[in-house]
C-alpha cells in the first residue's frame, strides 16, 4: 500500500489495508449506536465540510494547479462553488428532506398513518475520479453525510497532490467516529471492495464500473454508477456558427476536455462544418491566443499515460485546428478534426482531452439514427435555432442529461438530477437528488389495536363478503 497511508491514531481517519477491517467495524459501531441520526450530528458534519473549504482554499487551489494546471477560474466554478452551493443547500433544507414523508391512503387504510420515511443505508463507500477531485469528493460526501450515513472515502491516486491534501486535511474537519478514508490504486480498491458496505457511490470510467457493480453483487450492495462516454453534439444547419463556436470550444475545452459531460464530438452537415471551422478558429485564438501552449487558461493532460493516448488519437481523420503537442509539459492544443471515420478510435472511445472531431450528417434524422445506434451517453447536446429541432432530438434520443443550445450548464442546477443511463451510469445525485440518493426509502403503515371488528372482515373462512371489501 501506498506511503501515504497511515494508522488510524496518526492520521485521523486514513487507514492502512490491514486495520480497514477494524475500522469499519468502528464505523458500523457508530452507526449501530445511532450517532450519526441526529439532524445535528449532520448539520455539524456539514459544517465542517464547509470550514475544509474556506480554511484551506488556497492549499486545495494549488492541488487543483499542480495535479491538472487548472485555471483559477474552473476551480472556482466547477470546484468550489458546487461544493460550496451543495453544502448550503443541505444545511439550509437537512430537516425538511429528512422529514417523513405522507402519503394517500386507500379506503383500507384509512385509519393508519402511511408515510416514507428517509433512513440512512449505514456505511457507505464513495469512490472518486481524478478529473475534478474535490467537487466528485465533497458533493457525493454532503449527501452521504447530509442523509446520516457512515462513510469510508476513496480519492482518486491519480490527481495525487489532491489526494494528499484530502488525507492530510479533510479528517480534521469531521467526526472521526463516521469517517475514515483509504488511500491507494485499483489493487487497495480491489481489496477494499471485498468488504461489504451498505452502499457504494462510484464515479468514474464504464470499465472499472463493472468491476465496482460485480464487487457489489457479492453483498447484494446498491449502487450508484456515474460513469463516462461519449456525448454527442448535433449542430443543425439553422445555427449562429459564432455563437455555436463560443459555447462548444468552451465546454470541449474546460480543464482541458477531462469533463465527463463535455461535448464529445460535433454533428453536422459538411456545409455547418464549413462555417463552423472558421467561427472554431477564431475562437481557440480568442481564448487561449495564437500560442495556446503559452495562455494561462488552458490545462494540462493528468499524466503521461492520458498524453499517450490522446497524442494516438490525433491521428484520427484529418487535423483541421490545433493538433500541436509536447510531452514534456503533457500538452496538447485545442484541436479540431475533421474527415473522422465511424470506425477509428476517437469514435470509438471517451475522448477526455482538448480534442474536437466533427463527424458528418446529412440530416437531423441521420444524426438521430447516429446517436441511437451507440451506447447511451452521459449528455447530449443539441443546437438549433429552431426550437422544434431541439426539442426533436430530446423526444427521439435517450440520455443521462440534455442541454438545447448550450455545454453542460444543466449540470450547474442542483434542482435537476445528474446522473447516467444505460453504459453512462445509474443512479442520480445533486441537491435534494443527492439525500434521496443515500437514504433508504422505507415504506411505512402504522395502525392501532383497535377497530379489530372491523378488520375481521379480511380473515377466513373467506365468504363472498371478502371479495367485496
Ligand atoms: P477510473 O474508473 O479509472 O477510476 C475511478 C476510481 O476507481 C479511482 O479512485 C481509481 O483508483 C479506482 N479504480 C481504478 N481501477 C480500479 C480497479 N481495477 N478496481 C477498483 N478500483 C479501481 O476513472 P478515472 O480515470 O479516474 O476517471 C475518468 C472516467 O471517469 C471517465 O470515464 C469519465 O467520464 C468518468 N467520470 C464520470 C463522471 C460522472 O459524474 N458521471 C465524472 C467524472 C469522471
Amino acid at each position: 500500500l501506498k506511503a501515504s497511508v497511515q494508522s488510524d491514531q496518526t492520521a485521523g481517519g486514513n487507514i492502512g489495508m490491514d486495520s480497514v477491517g477494524d475500522t469499519l467495524q468502528r464505523l458500523r459501531e457508530t452507526f449501530s449506536a445511532g450517532r450519526t441520526r441526529p439532524a445535528e450530528f449532520r448539520a455539524t458534519q456539514l459544517e465542517g465540510l464547509g470550514r475544509f473549504l474556506r480554511d484551506n482554499k488556497q492549499l486545495l487551489q494549488e492541488a487543483l494547479a499542480r495535479d491538472l494546471r487548472k485555471p483559477d477560474f474552473e476551480s472556482e466554478v466547477s470546484e468550489f462553488s458546487m461544493a460550496q452551493h451543495e453544502i448550503h443547500l443541505a444545511l439550509r433544507n437537512l430537516r425538511a428532506w429528512m422529514k417523513d414523508e405522507k402519503v394517500p391512503r386507500s379506503l383500507g387504510t384509512q385509519l393508519d398513518r402511511a408515510f416514507i420515511r428517509k433512513e440512512p443505508f449505514g456505511l457507505v463507500l464513495i469512490i472518486v475520479p481524478w478529473n475534478y477531485p474535490l467537487n466528485l469528493t465533497l458533493v457525493p460526501l454532503v449527501g452521504a453525510l447530509a442523509a446520516g450515513n457512515c462513510v469510508v472515502l476513496k480519492p482518486s491516486e491519480i490527481s495525487k497532490n489532491m489526494e494528499q491534501v484530502l488525507a492530510e486535511v479533510l479528517p480534521r474537519y469531521l467526526d472521526q467516529s463516521c469517517f475514515a478514508m483509504v488511500l491507494g490504486g485499483p489493487e487497495e480498491t480491489g481489496q477494499l471492495l471485498e468488504h461489504r458496505f451498505d452502499y457504494i457511490f462510484f464515479t468514474g470510467s464504464p470499465r472499472v464500473g463493472r468491476i465496482v457493480m460485480t464487487a457489489a453483487a457479492k453483498h447484494l450492495t446498491p449502487v450508484t454508477l456515474e460513469l463516462g462516454g461519449k456525448n454527442p453534439c448535433y449542430v443543425d444547419d439553422n445555427c449562429d456558427p459564432e455563437t455555436v463556436a463560443n459555447r462548444v470550444a468552451f465546454f470541449r475545452y474546460f480543464n482541458t476536455g477531462q469533463t465527463c459531460v463535455a461535448p464529445d464530438y460535433v454533428l453536422c452537415s459538411p456545409e455547418m462544418q464549413e462555417r463552423l471551422l472558421p467561427a472554431l478558429q477564431s475562437t481557440i485564438a480568442r481564448f487561449f491566443g495564437e500560442d495556446p501552449r503559452s495562455s494561462p487558461n488552458l490545462g494540462r493532460i493528468i499524466n503521461d499515460k492520458h498524453f499517450q493516448r490522446l497524442q494516438g488519437l490525433l491521428g484520427c481523420g484529418r487535423v483541421a485546428i490545433g493538433g500541436q503537442s509536447d510531452q514534456s509539459d503533457r500538452y496538447i492544443a485545442p484541436t479540431v478534426l475533421v474527415d473522422v471515420q465511424e470506425t477509428e478510435p476517437v469514435m470509438q472511445e471517451e475522448i477526455f482531452g482538448p480534442i474536437l472531431p466533427i463527424v458528418n450528417v446529412r440530416s437531423l434524422d441521420e444524426a438521430i439514427d447516429f446517436i441511437n445506434r451507440r451506447e447511451k451517453p452521459l449528455a447530449l447536446y443539441a443546437f438549433s435555432k429552431s426550437s422544434e429541432v431541439v426539442k426533436q432530438v430530446l423526444a427521439r434520443t435517450s440520455s443521462g442529461g440534455f442541454c438545447g443550445n448550450d455545454g453542460f450548464m444543466h449540470v450547474s442546477l442542483a434542482s435537476l438530477p445528474f446522473g447516467g443511463v444505460g453504459a453512462s451510469g445509474m443512479g442520480r445525485y445533486h441537491g435534494k437528488f443527492s439525500f434521496d440518493t443515500f437514504s433508504h426509502h422505507r415504506g411505512c403503515l402504522l395502525r392501532s389495536q383497535g377497530m379489530e371488528k372491523i378488520y375481521s372482515i379480511r380473515y377466513p373462512p373467506y365468504t363472498p363478503r371478502n371479495l367485496r371489501m
